[in-house]
């Protein structure tokens, strides 16, 4: 099977400490995924998989201290097409410039809010002010520049807001994501199924002002207009590689009970046959299991009971761009 695009979380650690992260704990976790390494596994995707892209995440990937490196490696293996997804802290400002007259990777920042106020509560103090010195850094050298918002009642009122100030800049991308009770988000961080689904109709009217694609996950259907299902994990057509050498096929079974679907280990994808990701969704007929699993832990399934899922990985474009 070819998988497109992998994700490769080459570290945890983080200079901030976002109040919806998904990672938890984690955070504190010093372990990486090495140069050599690297080189490994997308040799060994490219050879398998006919992998063509790569993203690059964290933690904040721009403080791995081989970042760059990390890169060049991946350029070596003809590998052009490379995403870094970054904070847009200093430590970003300070990777941006070294890659000045060479091949670059593309930048997306993670941006939710478009003003101090908004954007600090979640991410922490001072953030906002450096996101927006580094997106004029990265226009200023050339970058590509996409961006990842992710919605909770903090900034749901701001949606609009953030999308003029990506058009603003001159953004190609914006993916909107729904946030689920993962590591450091809690319950209360759910938006009713309503009131995505209202953002949803609100932005595509929005979106014939503006240049940026706005890409969305669409999440919750209507029951009585349900006509999905795909899942990554029935389809094993996602892979996310992680510091401890867990690779989860679906980014919703991080900080649960169940395993990564697979190991990396010895330079070979080994499955994990107990307890997984893959187990869970083969045993339950529901159409998203992550998300079903999230609501029954947090108590939440009565809020759903008049909507279906479908997969957080396939994004509805709502402008035609
Ligand atoms: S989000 Fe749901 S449907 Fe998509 S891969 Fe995860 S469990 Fe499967």
């Amino acid at each position: 099977m070819d998988i497109e695009s992998i994700d490769l979380y080459v570290n945890y650690r983080c200079n901030y400490r976002c109040i919806h992260c998904f990672l938890g704990e984690k955070l504190n976790d010093t372990k990486i995924i090495s140069v050599n390494e690297v080189d490994k596994i997308v040799k060994y995707c490219s050879k398998n998989f006919n992998t063509r892209e790569i993203v690059l995440l964290g933690g904040e990937p721009t403080i791995h201290k081989d970042i760059n490196e990390i890169i060049f490696g991946i350029f070596k293996n003809n590998i052009y097409n490379i995403r870094l997804v970054t904070n847009g802290g200093k430590s970003c400002q300070k990777f941006i410039k070294n890659f000045k007259n060479s091949l670059k990777p593309k930048l997306v920042f993670s941006i939710d809010g478009s003003s101090c106020d908004v954007h600090d509560a979640i991410r922490g103090k001072g953030t906002f002010k450096d996101l927006k010195n580094s997106i004029i850094i990265a226009k200023e050298y050339g970058y590509q520049i996409d961006a990842i918002t992710s919605i909770c009642p903090i900034n749901i009122d701001d949606a609009i807001n953030i999308v003029d100030f990506l058009d603003f800049f001159g953004f190609n991308v914006v993916n909107f994501h729904y946030i689920t009770a993962r590591g450091n988000a809690k319950s209360d961080m759910h938006l009713l199924p309503t009131d995505w689904l209202y953002l949803r109709d609100k932005l595509i009217k929005y979106s014939v002002n503006v240049n940026v694609l706005i890409r969305f996950e669409t999440t919750f259907i209507d029951n009585n207009n349900s006509n999905i299902n795909k899942c990554k994990i029935r389809e094993r057509s996602n892979l996310m590689f992680f510091p401890d050498g867990n690779v989860f096929l679906c980014g919703l079974f991080i900080d649960s009970i169940y395993t990564s679907g697979f190991i990396w280990k010895d330079n070979n994808l080994i499955e994990n046959n107990d307890y997984s990701e893959i187990s869970y969704a083969k045993n339950t007929n529901h159409s998203c299991p992550g998300m079903k699993l999230i609501l029954e832990n947090n108590e939440q399934s009565n809020i759903i009971e008049n909507f279906d899922f479908s997969c957080i990985y396939y994004k509805e474009k709502l402008n035609n761009k």
